[in-house]
């Protein structure tokens, strides 16, 4: 059995002290929750904040990008070791934001990747396809390019730790969820790049996570579907009561 992750992106929200605010209301809510895995991507300005708080409880702290390389001049880029020095445990790669505002391509989400596992850090890995993509019927076809893309040169051996998020871009922020059936879909055809490019042990093994708009009120029929292994969560993980319900869905 797959065991779940439930993660809360908190993309440009909350300063330190709404941080500290966050986690003081959230952690008993959930303490000894082992059902599924937690995971919280604050912003890396809110990381040390984060990581003194979740200290000795069930939730991991993970940041929401990295850079390939070790150090250099690469100014504003943080890099794997510098996520580990803060106490992440997990990264978020190649989300549709970075990839329509900040330039992320394929090959990028590639570099990140490898770095991300060379590392140890679990990455979860962001695929999904614009609007128009999905009314020219082209959906199998962008995920297909995403998966094949993302994976080159890596094997399934050393991709063990790795997670996928099927966040179909038309759903997130906009309150517009996929059906748990079109997820089901999208997930398995992700399941089988996963099979043809890393292999049929890694595709069983596999937590594939469904992103765009999951609420208190649509997340137990999301979660109860067989093919969805967890959640990447955006605005319903700002505040702690609906980021609650939706891990205890
Ligand atoms: C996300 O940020 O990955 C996301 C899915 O956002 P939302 O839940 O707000 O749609």
């Amino acid at each position: 059995m797959r065991k779940k992750l439930i993660a809360a992106n908190w993309k440009m929200y909350k300063t330190p002290d709404q941080t500290s605010a966050f986690f003081r209301e959230f952690l008993p809510m959930v303490a000894g929750h082992d059902r599924d895995e937690i995971a919280v991507f604050p912003p890396f300005i809110d990381l040390p904040v984060a990581a003194e708080a979740v200290k000795g409880s069930n939730i991991a702290i993970g940041g929401q990008d990295l850079y390939w390389e070790k150090e250099g001049a690469f100014t504003g880029e943080i890099s794997p070791a510098m996520l580990l020095a803060l106490g992440c445990t997990h990264v978020i790669i190649g989300h549709s934001e970075r990839r329509q505002y900040f330039g992320e391509t394929d090959d990028t989400v590639n570099l990140k990747l490898k770095a991300a596992l060379e590392a140890g850090l679990t990455p979860i890995v962001c695929v999904g396809e614009v609007l128009e993509e999905r009314e020219a019927g082209l959906t199998d076809d962008v995920l297909r390019r995403q998966c094949v893309r993302a994976f080159h040169k890596l094997s399934g051996k050393k991709a063990a730790k790795l997670v996928i998020a099927y966040e179909p871009v038309w759903a997130i922020g906009t309150g517009r969820t996929a059906t748990p059936q079109l997820a089901s879909e999208a997930h398995g055809l992700i399941r089988s790049e996963v099979g043809k490019g890393l292999g049929e042990e890694l595709a069983r093994k596999i937590r594939l996570l469904y992103g765009g708009s999951v609420k208190p009120e649509n997340a137990k029929a999301l979660m109860t579907e067989e093919e969805i292994d967890g959640a990447l969560v955006g605005g319903a993980s700002l505040d702690p009561k609906s980021f609650t319900e939706i891990v205890k869905y």
